[in-house]
């Protein structure tokens, strides 16, 4: 049930005299019970709006049944009641022999909400049809009030010094969630609803806002030829000329179109966005445990889906050059906490390594003892100046351990931590990384092969 929120706390200049607040508040505005009980929201507990206002509207003809046919303006607020459709107020003008002066059928009409109460169902339908082709377990209704009736209630508010009402809104937006639980069988979120309904009573349309869709994975690069995400085209930024082959992207594929476009595919989203844990270089490998990742699908049809399957075709679709694993459903705050792991995490590198020349085992040795456990500091690498600021960051390496391939080749095997430059630590990037295996070496060593081997993370 959706819950009515405040009815339980202790109400605040409640009114000493309700009924007496209640009846000059009939006496020149004819309200429907809906506007009337609103305007004692926070008065008692347990009933509706509706239900409120209907309980004073009778009170009311009772303690004016007295005073009718004689008492003029007792008769005039019986018949604003009775025309509302009050059938205790209609009857006692039937038994006191008064007419209901009806001059048109706007006179039965609610002056505050123009008779939108009356009308739930006329908002209700459209929008349960709506829904019918939507995958959701959970909603929230919106809605934007015409502020002509804003006003109009501020005005009332402000005229009998009510301090005990709720907002048209909230009540609207309440009862229409009612009807819509009752005939969709899904439950109202106030925090992180499926699908947001927004009724807009000034244009007088519906519109449905869709929560993305966002699972979590792990994914492993087992080729050197493609970068994480999309990537424009810089001729002509992603609108597509000769260079890039009309396609607007500088490399055909990503790891991020691979893993999203089958799974686009099923929840008939929108469109994607990839949030990875950090990124490898295009020309490294991500191997190992994988590197994490958070898909967002946007405006998903479909949201029950079956992920062990999803997992299969996506991998049997990308075959060698990219898997993923462990997907499960998340939320948007998974996609910081993986921005922040990415931060942190010690990694695991294979680099591939030639020198300028060939180097005694002990110099090998040397740079195992000598980088191990050692915190190095590194200037921003020449080669990513043009995106990140100038300066020096500390980064540990915990361990290297060497292994000869060849005269003049290495293979080395380094865990570092989460930010640390590779193909800097080993260069030296001409002496803004320090120490470097170049600098220990003192001879010029370079990287030519870079895999992500390991992701130290908790998380799996
Ligand atoms: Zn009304
Ligand atoms: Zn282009």
């Amino acid at each position: 049930m959706i819950k009515e929120m405040g009815k339980l706390k202790t109400v605040k200049n409640y009114p000493k005299f309700m009924l007496e607040l209640a009846l000059n508040i009939l006496k020149d505005n004819r309200l429907c019970d809906n506007c009337l009980g609103r305007q004692f929201a926070l008065v008692g507990f347990g009933l509706t709006n509706r239900e409120r206002g209907r309980i004073l509207k009778d009170a009311i003809i009772l303690e004016l049944y007295n005073k009718i046919p004689d008492d003029k303006e007792a008769v005039s607020i019986n018949q604003n009641i009775a025309k509302m459709g009050n059938e205790l107020a209609q009857q006692s003008m039937q038994r006191k022999e008064c007419e209901i002066n009806l001059t048109s059928a706007d006179d039965s009409v609610c002056e505050l909400c123009d008779g939108l109460f009356d009308q739930l169902r006329k908002y209700v339908k459209p929008v349960v049809s709506k829904l019918k082709d939507e995958d959701y377990q959970s909603f929230i209704v919106g809605a934007k009030i015409p502020p002509k009736i804003l006003e109009k209630e501020d005005n009332i508010r402000a005229k009998y010094n009510i301090t005990t009402g709720e907002s048209i809104k909230s009540e609207f937006t309440r009862e229409i969630g009612k009807l819509i639980m009752n005939q969709t069988n899904k439950e109202p979120d106030f925090e992180l609803p499926d699908i947001t309904i927004i009724v807009d009573l000034s244009k007088q349309t519906i519109t449905l806002q869709k929560r993305s869709l966002f699972i979590y994975g792990r994914y492993n690069k087992y080729i050197r030829t493609i970068p994480q995400t999309r990537w424009p085209c810089y001729d002509c930024n992603g609108k597509g000329c000769v260079r890039c082959n009309y396609t607007g992207k500088r490399y055909t594929e990503s790891v991020e179109e691979l893993i999203a476009e089958p799974i686009l595919e099923i929840t008939g989203g929108s469109g994607s966005r990839f949030h990875g844990a950090g990124r490898e270089d295009i020309d490294a490998l991500m191997l190992g445990n994988g590197r994490p990742f958070v898909l967002e699908i946007k405006e998903p049809k479909k949201r029950q889906i079956d992920l062990k399957k999803i997992e299969k075709k996506v991998n049997k679709k990308t075959k060698k050059k990219v898997q993923v694993s462990n997907l499960s459903f998340a939320n948007k705050r998974k996609v910081q906490e993986i921005k922040g792991l990415a931060k942190k995490t010690k990694k695991t590198y294979k680099a591939t390594i030639i020198l300028d020349k060939d180097l005694p085992e002990e110099m090998l040795l040397k740079v195992q003892n000598e980088l191990k456990e050692k915190k190095i500091k590194q200037r921003t690498p020449k080669r990513v100046l043009h995106r990140r600021s100038d300066l020096v960051r500390v980064k540990m390496v915990y361990n290297v351990s060497i292994k000869k391939l060849a005269d003049k080749k290495i293979e080395a095997e380094i865990i570092g931590e989460g930010g640390l430059y590779i193909k800097e630590l080993i260069s030296g990037d001409e002496g803004r990384t320090n120490p470097s295996f170049s600098s220990i070496l003192k001879s010029q060593a370079k990287c030519v092969e870079l895999d992500v081997v390991y992701l130290h993370t908790e998380d799996n």
